[in-house]
């Protein structure tokens, strides 16, 4: 089924004339609600593949190759095209370039997606700067112009976007500035996404960095969601067309781990606590742990027996492509064997959606090394 919403009779409707040119703006309720649940269906999750141009070099650096234009659309069209992944895939967050990028072929990598009943989304912050006066915390830049980009993305057939905030546990962080900050950062995004027809996703990242227990990353990440949800409310964001992007609650990078049930156990308390029922799903980022904890701890919530009135998905970036991107090395006789790595994962992520993961099916070489960075930058 594909649920690319057209404006209905459920719309209301706004014109602004904008000196010779007037404007319509629909602002259509019905189809957020309609591709927020739809992004949430059971045995589907998000792909993020919005690495910026630096990130992406980043990642080809690895594998020895070079960051140009066309290798980068032959990693995504890797992805993208694999025979049988989209079946697993609700949504893939995309970098502004990658949306108007064509297959080989000459398809519109959005077209591929719509025909298999994909949604494309859209990373639209541009990454983070520093507060002054606080111990390296930040806030996120991106607001001026975003309406007319949101406007000019969903013309290009996006349908969600993407604003990451970044808040980091320390002796005494996250400060109450930067919990506000960010959390106001994202409440102006997710409105001005909604008034042009893109579901916001909505993700106050705490970063896993430093030696911190599970509880404290519980404390923290409890004070962050509620902080987004008060802002969220007072500016007047329609929360059943949105969806929530957090860490898990984990112990920090330095720490002891705990068993995926521990983590499943304060991941759901935290949200419990936090997040409206109006919500429909919670799409996980990866945040550096390897591709099989990420998806044994997203199996290890959905079997969980508690209240969860939202679905729990994945909107995993480096989880969903690190062993893929190790099996490719920019070699077009490995395509094969690195679409079998993607697929074997975006299988195993659905499974974990249902709570029917058995774990360690189809393992690749790097899907259980750490992919953790210091600071991570998106
Ligand atoms: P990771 O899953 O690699 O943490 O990234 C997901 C993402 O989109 C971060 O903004």
């Amino acid at each position: 089924m594909i649920l690319f919403f057209e404006y209905t009779s459920f719309c209301c409707c706004c014109i602004s004339v904008d000196s010779t040119v007037l404007t319509i703006v629909m602002i259509c309720r019905y189809e957020l609600i309609a591709n927020a649940a739809y992004i949430g269906t059971p045995g589907k999750g998000i792909l993020a593949a919005d690495e910026s141009t630096g990130t992406i070099g980043k990642r080809l650096s690895s594998i020895n190759v070079e960051n140009v234009e066309s290798n980068r659309r032959a990693l995504r069209e890797l992805l993208f095209c694999t025979p049988g992944a989209l079946q697993y895939l609700s949504g893939v967050i995309l970098f502004e370039e990658t949306l108007y990028q064509k297959t080989a072929a000459g398809k519109l990598f959005v077209d591929v997606m719509k025909e298999a009943g994909v949604l494309p989304g859209i990373k639209v912050d541009k990454g983070t700067v520093e507060l002054a006066g606080t111990n390296g915390e930040t806030t996120t830049q991106g607001l001026d112009g975003l309406a007319q980009r949101c406007a000019q993305y969903y013309s290009a057939g996006a349908r969600f976007a993407k604003w990451r905030a970044v808040l980091k546990i320390g002796p005494n962080e996250p400060s109450q500035l930067a919990i506000n900050e960010n959390a106001n950062g994202l409440a102006r995004y997710a409105i001005i996404c909604q008034e042009n027809g893109l579901v916001p996703i909505v993700e106050p990242e705490i970063l896993v960095d430093g030696p911190h227990d599970i509880n404290k990353c519980a404390d923290v990440t409890e004070r962050v969601l509620a902080a987004c949800y008060k802002a969220l409310n007072d500016h007047h964001v329609l929360l059943e067309g949105t969806l929530l992007k957090p860490n898990m609650v984990t112990p920090g990078s330095d720490a002891k781990k705990v068993a995926p049930e521990v983590v499943a156990e304060y991941t759901v308390r935290a949200l419990q606590r936090t997040m409206p029922p109006a919500v429909p799903a919670v799409v996980f980022l990866s945040g550096g742990q390897s591709e099989e904890e990420a998806t044994v701890n997203l199996n290890a919530m959905n079997q969980y027996k508690g209240k969860k009135p939202w679905s729990l998905s994945f909107s995993f970036g480096r989880a969903l492509q690190q062993s893929t991107l190790k099996a490719w090395a920019g070699k077009e006789e490995n395509v094969a064997k690195a679409q079998a790595a993607f697929l074997a994962r975006c299988k195993a992520n659905s499974e974990a959606t249902l709570g029917t993961y058995q774990g360690g099916s189809g393992l690749s070489e790097g899907a259980s090394e750490s992919l953790h960075v210091k600071d991570y930058k998106y």
